[in-house]
C-alpha cells in the first residue's frame, strides 16, 4: 500500500505552496487521480487524517476526483474506457491500445486563506 506515501508527498507539496503563496490555511484540496496510477481513492482518504496530523494542513479536507483510464485502439483509433470493456476495443475487438488518460496525480483545486 503506497497511499500513505502519496499522502505525505501531497502534504509536503501543499505546505511548500503555503509558504510560497503566503497562505495561512488550506481548508480543502481536490486531487485528480487516474486509474492507471493504481492508487485507490478510498485508501488515500483513509490515510489522509494520519498524514495531516500535526501539520499546517490539520483541518484540510481531501477530495478525490477519480479519472478512469482511457485507451485508444491501435487498429481503428477508437477511444474507450479500458476497464469498462476489459481492454477490448468495443468497435473492432482488438486488445491493442495506447493509454491516453489515467496517469493523472495532481492537485486541481484548493480552497485557501
Ligand atoms: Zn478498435
Amino acid at each position: 500500500m503506497h497511499e500513505l506515501g502519496y499522502c505525505t508527498a501531497l502534504v509536503d507539496t501543499l505546505e511548500e505552496l503555503m509558504v510560497n503563496e503566503k497562505l495561512t490555511k488550506i481548508s480543502e484540496c481536490t486531487l485528480s487521480v487516474g486509474e492507471a496510477t493504481g492508487v485507490i481513492p478510498k485508501y488515500l482518504l483513509d490515510c489522509w487524517p494520519a498524514a495531516i496530523e500535526d501539520t499546517k494542513l490539520q483541518d484540510c479536507v481531501l477530495k478525490v476526483n477519480y479519472i478512469h483510464a482511457k485507451g485508444q485502439c491501435r487498429e481503428c483509433e477508437h477511444e474507450y474506457v479500458i476497464s469498462a470493456f476489459h481492454g477490448h476495443c468495443p468497435k473492432c475487438g482488438s486488445e491493442d491500445y495506447n493509454i491516453i488518460t489515467g496517469y493523472e496525480f495532481e492537485v486541481t483545486e484548493i480552497k485557501a486563506q
